[in-house]
């Protein structure tokens, strides 16, 4: 009596389980994945930098590695050089957006970056939106000054803490 009652229980167990490795070894994969196009999309930027002016990309590589290396965080650029066209179009869509003849991106002097890192199956970001505080704390505005780069955190009247620039 006893061993037909656990043996349907085991079963659920084993079920249960896999269902766990299952969804872990997914979970895993996907990270890797997301990752490596992450990566693979801050190389094409970075590439994009580098026709405007090498050493230019060489401090955006470097600040970028060292982000990565010292802080804990992973990096995604989210927008590096921008044709004229793009610029003038950014300050239609919001007019605190420098104009074409000012922004460092179309110079291939600017980056603009997020941060992710995991934690358990959470992944947490800072973007435009994070307060100041929280993009500090990641000692990323410390890593630019070594690399002379002005950071649009401290900017006074526009947020902008996703942008860092040669100026
Ligand atoms: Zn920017």
């Amino acid at each position: 009596m006893g061993s037909k009652k656990r043996k349907p229980l085991i079963r659920h167990l084993i079920n249960t389980l896999m269902a766990i490795i299952i969804l872990s070894v997914g979970y895993v994969c996907y990270t890797i994945v997301y990752d490596l196009r992450v990566r693979f999309i801050n190389r094409s930027e970075l590439n994009d930098l580098a026709s405007k002016n090498k050493e230019y990309e060489a401090r955006f590589e470097h600040f970028v590695n060292d982000i990565e290396k010292e802080s804990g965080w992973k990096v995604r650029i989210i927008s590096g050089l921008r044709s004229r066209d793009e610029q003038i179009q950014l300050k239609r869509d919001n007019p605190q957006n420098a104009p074409v003849n000012k922004s460092r991106h179309v110079l291939g002097r600017a980056i603009d970056i997020n941060l992710y890192k995991r934690e358990g199956i959470f992944t947490i970001w800072l973007k435009k939106f994070s307060s100041k505080a929280s993009w500090q704390k990641t000692g990323v505005p410390t890593i630019a000054l070594r690399y002379h780069l002005l950071w649009g955190g401290t900017y006074k009247y526009y947020h902008d803490p996703v942008h860092f620039e040669i100026n």
